[in-house]
This record gives structure tokens, C-alpha cells and sequence, in this order.
């Protein structure tokens, strides 16, 4: 029996991914913005790094005026 193709997926949540340079190979590492302070990984040489954390009001704002990602692929939300 043959599935019925599967819809494409909305999203129902959105984060702010942030790059921070590695100290140490200046990789770019994208990491979820982080609101507290908290350390970083570097894929590439394995070592950690202490991250200058985001601003939660800010993040939470984004958030808001997309409509935690729906306004993001619907260019009709306003
Ligand atoms: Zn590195």
C-alpha cells in the first residue's frame, strides 16, 4: 500500500540563532541565542568558550512581531 504523501510542515516556534567566532580557531559557531551566560562549543577544534549572552527582551520581542515564525513564511501576516 502506497503512503499518502505527508504536507508540508508549518513551524510552530522560532529561535534566534547567533554566530560567535571561536577564540581559538575563529570557526563561526552558530548557537541559539543563548539568555544566560553560558559557554559554547566549536565543532571543529573541540574546545569550549564562555558566551557574552543575548538579551532575553530583545529575543522575546523577535519572537513576538513574527509570530514565534509563523509571520516568517507567510508573507501576508502582518
Ligand atoms: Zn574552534
Amino acid at each position: 500500500m502506497k503512503e499518502k504523501p505527508i504536507d508540508p510542515v508549518k513551524p510552530v516556534g522560532m529561535d534566534i540563532i547567533l554566530y560567535y567566532p571561536c577564540p581559538f580557531c575563529k570557526n563561526k559557531v552558530p548557537i541559539i541565542a543563548p539568555v544566560q551566560p553560558s559557554l559554547g562549543y566549536c565543532d571543529r577544534c573541540h574546545r569550549e568558550f564562555p558566551l557574552v549572552p543575548a538579551d532575553e527582551k530583545s529575543i522575546n520581542f523577535l519572537k513576538l512581531i513574527f509570530d514565534d515564525g509563523r509571520a516568517i513564511i507567510d508573507s501576508t501576516f502582518i
